[in-house]
């Protein structure tokens, strides 16, 4: 192949990471690398929980693209990607369009709604810094409206949280933490405040070990968090919502519902006519998908199935990573023409959630469980890792959680 276009679409942990990867093992002799995103920031997705409470400002949870991509071997374009027409080799951006040899998608993840209605219009989701900010500055709006109304509105002080999976229940624990601070900025009685989660299913974080999750509860709940489980969000209104629990309909007055129900890949992918299983492209174990051979697909756009439970992997950052290490060695061997594609073989190395800066449940290595500070300290572990890895020694010192003792 002579000098291909490598295209990277999403600069998110899976495109960011084979954009990084690929500059550093490909010569530019042998490649014109373009990475598109519609910010000139990469955020993790990973932190936007706490921007969105207002625990961690949103600046620390971005990074200029500018400090990890090498501007001289990679042309970056911000711009927003419009679709894909993979019998043509085409991207179409709003401003321009792109051909390629070589494609890499990485558009990562959007809220799932689920057709409940009232969602799309007033709800809000935690989904990149701009949403994570209008939800920090909305809770902050309606504390400071709180005492400004002759009329006292409850709905004001009533934060409902849909769905309890690892997104809601990070969210209450940073929200959970913040609130007594904000009660004193905006002189309310934190007792007239409440944090609502909503969850379907008959417990929080189904699936996750029992003990772990009756820990997380208990550390939620002693910080007034409450907790309705077994009851379905079934409507979003202007200023309220509504839930069913056993057999009845129950409405709950708020002005602030933040939907963390779920996530579906980015819809560009179905609507550009791959073929897709639940929104996301099945890609071949070499992430390539089925019937492109110069498409591969990373993150949140591409499934893959565990054998050994026979589901999907679930969508993380982790797996993600693990994606653009795979996708940036196959992308480099289809360049210098060899058949010999590396397959994905997800390794799960643990899972940890935070609940607020000073508490986290997890497991790692063969389901060893971690609750409370050593829990913490994994978490930040991982995501001081990622730094380093991402961005060496230099983003880690920018970037990075030490505040290991201090918490
Ligand atoms: P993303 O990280 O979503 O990035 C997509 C990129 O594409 C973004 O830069 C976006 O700006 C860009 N983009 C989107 N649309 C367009 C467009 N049309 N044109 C141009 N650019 C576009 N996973 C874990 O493993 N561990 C965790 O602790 C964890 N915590 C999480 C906490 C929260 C609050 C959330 C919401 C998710 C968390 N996850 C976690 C899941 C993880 O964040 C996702 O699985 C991961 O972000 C997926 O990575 P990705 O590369 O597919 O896409
Ligand atoms: P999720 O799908 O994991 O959880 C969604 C939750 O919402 C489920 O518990 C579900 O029962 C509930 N739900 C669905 N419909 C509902 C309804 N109508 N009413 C009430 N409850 C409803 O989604 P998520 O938490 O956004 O996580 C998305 C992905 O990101 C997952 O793969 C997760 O593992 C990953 N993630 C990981 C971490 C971490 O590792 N620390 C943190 C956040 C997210």
């Amino acid at each position: 192949m002579e000098k291909p276009n490598v295209v990277i679409l999403g600069a998110g942990y899976g495109g960011l990471m084979t954009t990084v990867r690929l500059q550093k093992s490909m010569g530019v002799n042998q490649a014109n690398i373009t990475l598109v995103n519609n910010h000139d920031y990469h955020y993790q997705s990973t932190w936007l929980h706490e921007s969105a409470a207002g625990t961690l400002h949103h600046d620390r949870v971005r990074i200029p693209i500018k400090d990890v991509v090498n501007m001289s071997k990679v042309n970056f374009i911000r711009d927003t990607v419009v679709s894909i027409q993979p019998d043509e080799k085409k991207v179409k951006l709003e401003n321009q369009e792109l051909t390629y040899d070589i494609l890499v998608i990485g558009l990562g993840f959007e809220g799932a709604t689920f057709g409940i209605p009232g969602l799309e219009e007033n709800a809000f989701m935690i989904g990149d810094i701009d949403s994570s900010r209008l939800i920090r500055e909305h809770i902050e709006y309606n504390l400071a409206m709180y005492n400004s109304e002759e009329e006292k509105n409850e709905a004001r002080l009533n934060f409902v949280v849909g769905g309890a999976g690892f997104t809601g229940m990070e969210f209450v624990g940073e929200l959970a933490n913040r609130m007594p601070e904000l009660c004193r900025e905006y002189d309310i009685d934190k007792s007239q405040v409440r944090i609502i989660t909503v969850e379907g299913a008959p417990t929080v974080m189904p699936g996750f070990d029992p003990s772990l999750v009756e820990y997380a509860m208990n550390s939620l709940e002693a910080r007034g968090v409450e907790f309705i489980t077994s009851a379905m969000l079934k409507e979003c209104k202007p200023d309220s919502i509504v839930y069913e629990k056993d057999d009845e309909l129950v409405e709950v007055p708020t002005l602030t519902t933040v939907w963390a129900a779920g996530v579906k890949a980015n819809g560009i992918v179905e609507a550009s006519g791959f073929e897709t299983n639940r929104g996301k492209v099945e890609v071949r174990p070499d992430l390539r998908a089925p019937e492109y051979d110069d498409v591969f697909v990373v993150g949140d756009c591409a499934l893959i199935m565990n054998p050994e439970s026979e589901r999907p992997y679930p969508p993380t950052a982790q797996i993600a990573l693990q994606m653009a290490d795979v996708a940036a060695n196959n992308v480099k061997a289809v360049v210098e023409g060899s058949q010999d594609l590396q397959p994905i073989e997800p390794k799960i190395l643990g899972t940890v959630a935070s609940l607020g800066n000073n508490d986290a449940i997890g497991t790692v290595m063969n389901d060893r469980k971690l609750f409370g500070w050593s829990a913490t300290v994994m978490k930040k572990v991982i995501d001081n890792r990622y730094l380093l890895k991402l961005g060496g020694i230099g983003l880690l010192l920018k970037k990075g959680k030490f505040n290991i003792f201090n918490i």
